[in-house]
């Protein structure tokens, strides 16, 4: 969707330099000679290979192959173009075929398009995370820091937002009272989230939490302390180290805030989980919108009487009512 957008907006009218362009459906063909004249710029030559980009860092990607050979790529020029001011034309997770130039480097030449993405706004300015995504896994703790259900709503809102699934997980169970938990889980699950709880100390949830995320692509999302290392560690031994490994770089590098990490998992899938995304905010959402991103809270405002209704101050409000007589938490 977003390489039509793009590619119709600027393909055309570029005079000299885009002469040769052609889009068919969503392959972008460069029939011109590159500018480097050293690359059959054919996207359907045999030569080609399928990857996943596993994360951009400025003109550099990190694309690895299903055989788990590693590519450094740059972008093809006439996919380049397509990029605005704003962002990338290329994220973690995006599909891409390249052409491999030597072992280990190669051309990305064409993007697949997105299934899905994560993106944050700011400035009403879409700024897309990463792509591909299948769930957010929302990791708490039941105890130490307490759970904070308010932190969980912003992420099931946003999830709602950019059409994502979205699993709750609560860890450190081994400290507390399992029954305790149970009004709230009852709450999260009569929405449609899966509940998961896990003691990551005690291996507690993870064969469940490990068949929830295979063959996915999960954006991990919680305040730090909750155990998402401990967590991640336990699903697949080594992925702390390498989520540690990459923290530690970002701390030095400038590409801290946005640049997501795609991180596969040795039983089939993948994670993200990088420290932008980790410290969660709720992306720019319009008050008029918030209630329509509550499952449980949707059916009763369709019902109120101001389509503006803020279900606050309102004397007549279906969202209230419901709450009162117990048909919402
Ligand atoms: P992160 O900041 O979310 O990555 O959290 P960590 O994985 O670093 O864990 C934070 C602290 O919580 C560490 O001291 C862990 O040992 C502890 N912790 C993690 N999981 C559990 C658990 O299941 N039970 C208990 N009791 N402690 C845990
Ligand atoms: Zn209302």
């Amino acid at each position: 969707e977003d390489i039509d957008t793009v590619a119709s907006q600027r393909v055309s009218g570029k005079g000299e330099q885009t002469r040769h362009r052609t889009v068919k459906g969503n392959l972008i063909v460069d029939e011109g000679t590159d500018a480097l004249g050293q690359v059959d710029l054919d996207v359907n030559a045999q030569r080609t290979l399928h990857g996943l980009v596993l994360k951009v860092h400025g003109v550099e990607s990190i694309v690895q192959l299903a055989d788990g050979r590693i590519f450094r790529c740059a972008v093809r020029r006439v996919l380049k173009n397509m990029a605005t001011d704003q962002r990338h034309v290329l994220v973690a997770g995006d599909k891409v075929m390249l052409l491999p130039e030597g072992e280990a480097q190669g051309w990305i030449v064409r993007i697949e398009p997105r299934r899905s993405t994560l993106s944050r706004s700011s400035k009403q300015r879409r700024h897309v995370m990463v792509a591909n995504v299948d769930q957010l896994l929302i990791v708490t703790s039941a105890a130490q820091p307490s759970i904070k259900p308010n932190l969980i709503d912003r992420v099931l809102a946003t999830a709602e937002q950019n059409h994502l699934d979205a699993c709750i997980c609560i860890n450190k169970c081994d400290l507390i009272d399992a029954s305790a938990l149970q009004p709230l889980i009852g709450t999260y699950a009569q929405m449609g989230y899966r509940v998961v709880m896990v003691s990551a100390a005690m291996g507690w949830g993870i064969e469940r939490l490990r068949s929830i995320t295979r063959d996915r692509s999960s954006v991990v999302v919680g305040q730090s302390g909750v155990g998402k290392s401990s967590i991640l560690n336990a699903l697949d031994t080594g992925l702390k180290q390498r989520v540690q490994a990459v923290s530690l770089e970002n701390q030095k590098g400038k590409h801290t805030t946005t640049t997501a990490e795609v991180f596969p998992l040795s039983y089939g899938g993948s994670m993200v989980d990088t420290p932008g995304v980790r410290r969660f905010q709720l992306w720019d959402i319009l008050p008029s919108e918030m209630s329509g991103l509550f499952r449980d809270i949707r059916p009763f405002a369709s019902n109120c009487r101001y389509p503006n209704c803020t279900h606050i101050h309102e004397n007549v409000c279906s969202v209230k009512d419901a709450v009162a007589d117990g048909r919402l938490d």
